[in-house]
């Protein structure tokens, strides 16, 4: 089934036109990785489908389970699976992650139709998920991502994942942020949490992360649009001949 799809969105940033026409669909089982040079609008795509209030939608739609996204409040786009991990993660100074967790399984428990966790039931739970990622349970104690490492960040927002089991994750990943030891946290996280039943959208500048996360189709993002859509050799080949070619396409196009 269809779980996600983006027909000719269009959106813009205060008089800025930003993204011109992005078609995508995503179905239960399907990763989909979003590549393209820095400012083609990878991340406003990320932050269109979560409601952010800085971008206006223009033109297009969005049905997400067959419903209209765009009509939903970014709460309840969460609560009904859709899970936004952000290029860069909030800090939420003086609230714990543990408390900051269970609110948000909470919510997405009630979008699915389950029962509260109280705190000693959500600490069982958090431990469980604690081992997708590898984290010191520490961690849950701290206030949320403050003073994070962008490699904890990263685990923590994989964490979130874990415990939210989201039906379309759309993942903005600063790679360039991440080590080795996060980058394989993370693939490993993504790759267990896939599967038959969910999809993950990667958005990601680098090839780097699809040596360890298998998509099952490649998107080039340029200038707005989707400018072309392939298998995983497509990562590879941008890889080798870069992101020159697309000057060219666009101009064709323009
Ligand atoms: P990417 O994630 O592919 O690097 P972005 O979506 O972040 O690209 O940016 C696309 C374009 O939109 C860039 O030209 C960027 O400067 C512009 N843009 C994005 N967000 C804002 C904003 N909040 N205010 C003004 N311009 C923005
Ligand atoms: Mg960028
Ligand atoms: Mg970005």
């Amino acid at each position: 089934p269809v779980l996600l799809e983006i027909h000719d969105l269009t959106a813009r940033v205060e008089d800025q036109p930003i993204l011109k026409g992005v078609s995508l669909t995503i179905r239960a089982g399907e990763i989909h990785a979003v590549m393209g040079r820095n400012g083609s609008g990878k991340s406003t795509l990320s932050k269109v489908l979560a409601g952010h209030p800085a971008y206006t939608v223009t033109g297009g739609t969005v049905r997400y389970m067959g419903d209209d996204l765009l009509s939903l409040e970014p709460e309840l786009r969460a609560r009904a699976g859709l899970f936004l991990g952000f290029q860069y993660p909030v800090e939420i100074p003086g609230v714990s992650n543990l408390e900051f967790l269970r609110v948000a399984t909470n919510a997405r428990r009630a979008g699915k139709g389950e029962e509260e966790l109280d705190t000693f039931a959500f600490e069982d739970l958090v431990r469980e998920r604690l081992q997708v990622v590898q984290m010191d349970p520490a961690f849950l104690e701290r206030s949320v991502n403050e003073g994070f490492s962008g490699g904890e960040k990263k685990r923590n927002e994989i964490l979130q994942m874990a415990l939210l089991e989201p039906l379309v994750a759309v993942l903005d990943e600063t790679d360039s942020g991440l080590d080795i030891d996060a980058l394989r946290i993370v693939a490993g996280g993504v790759n267990h949490l896939a599967g038959p039943d969910n999809a993950t959208l990667l958005i990601t500048h680098y090839q780097r992360l699809l040596d360890v996360i298998t998509p099952d189709y490649v998107h080039v993002m340029a200038a707005g649009r989707i400018l072309r859509t392939g298998g995983k050799e497509l990562a590879l080949e941008l890889e080798e001949r870069g992101y020159d070619w697309v000057d060219a396409e666009l101009a064709a196009l323009e």
